[in-house]
């Protein structure tokens, strides 16, 4: 990696990628089948209307038909109460059927996400948000990493991008994203072997910061927060945020922006992901690797 720019920036293109890692999934799965095991099958638990969330949704359901899984999709209102949904867990986690499963998030305000992740079955939770895989990952030990940040190392490691020694500025310290982002970059390893800061809403002088960085992840959810003057030259920029803004030009009036103002900072850096485009497609391809990886380890002692 560069430290000045010489020449126009990488894009990093997750959706050309997460097709080809779907590609070698489906492979994965047809020599699993043709061993004489049934398909992998993923379910996924949709609470209320949110539309950025049915998207989402859809999208999983539609990439376990391309790999070759099975899927489930179980839809309640937005009005279900905790106990209904905890005894919908509670039935996935029993049912052998099912390898893996996803409640999305975020959740209607009156229900307890924290108590729902919980209740999850630490083998069927192919998000990876249950505490046992959190505090698997804080010690370096095997479990299911979180899909956005596993889907932006297998981004950074298909790209060949080093790593080693290089300063990882995170901003976000959500449970589901910049934190497990902070472990993966500094942990022993390839990719890894980084000096990470993780910045945060309190963080002071975020701009002072963010120059520093060699390799900057943006998960915050303010579209176009990270302007040219906060990037160093030669930087590689990962934007996770996503946000619906308005755009009557659109087709459904609205448009996808990342957290990065992509057309002042891209002329800057050495690597940088679109947005759509570049983290979303990779957080998929993750949760279908998680979700094999469920159902070939039910058959390890
Ligand atoms: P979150 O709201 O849980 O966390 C946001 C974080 O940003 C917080 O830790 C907060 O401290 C920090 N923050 C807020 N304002 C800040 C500021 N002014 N300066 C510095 N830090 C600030 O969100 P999340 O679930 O981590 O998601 C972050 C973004 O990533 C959202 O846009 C979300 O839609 C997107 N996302 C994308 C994918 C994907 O697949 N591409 C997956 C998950 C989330």
């Amino acid at each position: 990696m560069s430290t000045t720019m010489t020449q126009a920036p990488q894009i990093l293109d997750g959706k050309g990628l997460s097709e080809r890692i779907k590609g070698e999934i489906a492979d994965e799965v047809q020599a699993w089948m043709s061993r004489g095991h049934r398909a992998p099958h993923l379910a996924a638990v949709l609470v209320g209307e949110d539309g950025a969330s049915r998207t989402y949704v859809d999208h999983k359901v539609r990439s376990c038909a391309r790999v070759g899984f099975e899927s489930t999709l179980i839809q309640r209102p937005a009005d279900i109460t905790q106990e209904e949904l905890i005894d919908i867990v509670h039935g996935l986690n029993g049912d052998p059927s099912i390898d893996g499963f996803i409640v999305q998030l975020p959740l209607p305000d009156h229900l307890d996400a924290e108590a729902v992740i919980e209740a999850v079955d630490p083998a069927k939770d192919v998000d990876g948000f249950h505490p046992v895989h959190m505090g698997n990952l804080a010690l370096g030990m095997p479990g299911f990493v979180p899909a956005t940040p596993a889907g932006i190392m297998t981004l950074i490691e298909r790209s060949g991008i080093e790593t080693e020694g290089k300063h990882a500025v995170v901003i976000g310290r959500s449970s589901i994203v910049g934190t497990p982002m902070s472990l993966l970059l500094s942990r022993a390893g390839t990719p890894g072997n980084c000096t990470v800061t993780l910045c945060h809403s309190r963080t002071k002088d975020l701009e002072a910061h963010c120059r520093e960085a060699d390799i900057l992840v943006a998960a915050v959810g303010r579209p176009g927060m990270i302007g040219a003057d906060m990037v160093k030259a030669g930087a590689v920029v990962i934007d996770v945020g996503i946000t619906r803004v308005e755009d009557d030009t659109a087709k459904r009036g609205y448009r996808l922006k990342g957290d990065v103002d992509y057309d002042s900072v891209a002329p800057k850096c050495s690597w940088i992901t679109p947005v759509p485009g570049g983290v979303g497609p990779m957080t998929i391809v993750s949760l279908l690797r998680n979700t094999l990886t469920a159902a070939q380890a039910k058959l390890q002692p």
